[in-house]
């Protein structure tokens, strides 16, 4: 029998959140009925390579809550990876990603499921209505994220939808499909342009622990969001060439009449703020340039984006038991050996 839902929930560290989550949304899920079904679900828990106790209250909690599913991977993978984890090992018709730390609320899920099966669509995106729970700072970086990004990869861009959505098993199929390293699921998606709805929710403040985004996590976002979308910083420096030759035309044929008509002036400081400028200019052309030729590099390694090197639905039971509670950096060697390979990530099995 298929699932009606998997839900997908990437996990770094999140041992204080981890009780709190399974409390609020385990009774949404026991709910979830349509047109008088019950649905049938599962929790994917992506444990995206955490040192603290997260898989091992996941591992207990399975006890109670057999729905529950740890996906343990082998090292950190960032969260758009462990969101891909996620949704390839998923196994039901619809899957809904959404944040272990109750940003966003688990009782959405049950409008989501419903309008996506009643109105045939394949994506059902969370918008947030109200940031004001976010920091100044944040609310400012992502608003003016949005607002490049609509430029750059189309007005269907929802404004406001992160990470929270769901999405049918169309849409993992063409997800699964693409070859892209560094996918941002928030822009891809919607650039696919499947038949799309919205459930709009006030974001809340995390429920425990600390944000496992730093700005460079943000900036880094912000780059793969770029370069995935536009070839324009590219064309910056192709620009400022242009300008710049023109510009060293205009100097030199104004050098060269000083020295015929014996005026030369001693130039020091126009001499050092072009030189400068030029450089700082060759530099972010030569910086702009390595951003896209080190995700060419990074493409043309066909390294996978995750491992898994635990997954509950595979080994319910596990023999070792420092395989769910080991910290990630002694894990156990997984190549070789006998029985199923743990980097299985077909998620078909079952
Ligand atoms: N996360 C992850 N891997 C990472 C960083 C974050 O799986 O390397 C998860 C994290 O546990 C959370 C979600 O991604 O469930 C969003 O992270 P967070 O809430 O810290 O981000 P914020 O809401 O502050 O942007
Ligand atoms: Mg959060």
């Amino acid at each position: 029998m298929t699932l009606g839902l998997s839900v997908v929930v990437p996990m770094f560290n999140e041992e204080e959140v981890v009780p709190l989550f399974v409390q609020r949304l385990r009774p949404e899920l026991d709910a979830l009925s349509h047109d008088g079904v019950s649905v049938t679900y599962e929790v994917v828990c992506v444990d995206d390579g955490s040192r603290d106790g997260t898989a091992e209250l996941l591992f207990a909690a399975r006890e109670e809550w057999p729905q529950l599913r740890l996906v343990r991977l082998l090292r950190n993978a960032g969260h758009q990876a462990a969101l891909t984890a996620g949704l390839d090992s998923a196994r039901a018709e619809y899957a809904v990603t959404i944040d272990a730390d109750l940003q966003d609320p688990p009782e959405a899920i049950g409008q989501m499921y419903s309008m996506a099966v009643s109105d045939g669509l394949d994506v059902v995106y969370g918008v947030r209505s109200d940031r004001s729970s976010d920091t100044m700072v944040k609310r400012w970086t992502a608003h003016s994220y949005y607002r490049v990004m609509r430029r750059l990869s189309g007005p269907q861009l929802p404004d406001n939808a992160g990470d929270f959505r769901l999405v049918s098993r169309r849409v993992i199929h063409a997800l699964s499909a693409l070859p892209e390293h560094g996918r941002v699921y928030r822009l891809v998606i919607p650039w696919f342009g499947f038949p799309s709805g919205q459930v709009t929710y006030v974001r809340d403040r995390r429920a425990a622990g600390r944000t496992k985004y730093p700005l460079s996590r943000m900036v880094s976002l912000g780059l793969d969001s770029v370069t995935a979308f536009s070839a324009v910083p590219l064309r910056f420096a192709t620009w400022a060439g242009m300008l710049g030759t023109g510009f060293a035309l205009f100097a030199m044929g104004w050098a060269l009449w000083g020295s015929f008509v014996g005026g030369t002036v001693p130039g020091w400081t126009s001499t050092v703020a072009t030189l400068g400028l030029l450089a700082a200019v060759q530099l972010l052309c030569l910086g702009l340039l390595g951003e896209y030729v080190a995700r060419i590099f990074v493409a043309s390694q066909g390294r996978p984006t995750y491992l898994v090197g635990y997954d509950s639905l595979h080994h319910p039971h596990p023999a070792l038991r420092h395989e769910v509670t080991g910290s990630p950096t002694y894990a156990p060697r997984y190549s070789g050996g006998a029985g199923p390979s743990r980097n299985d990530r077909s998620g078909s099995a079952a």
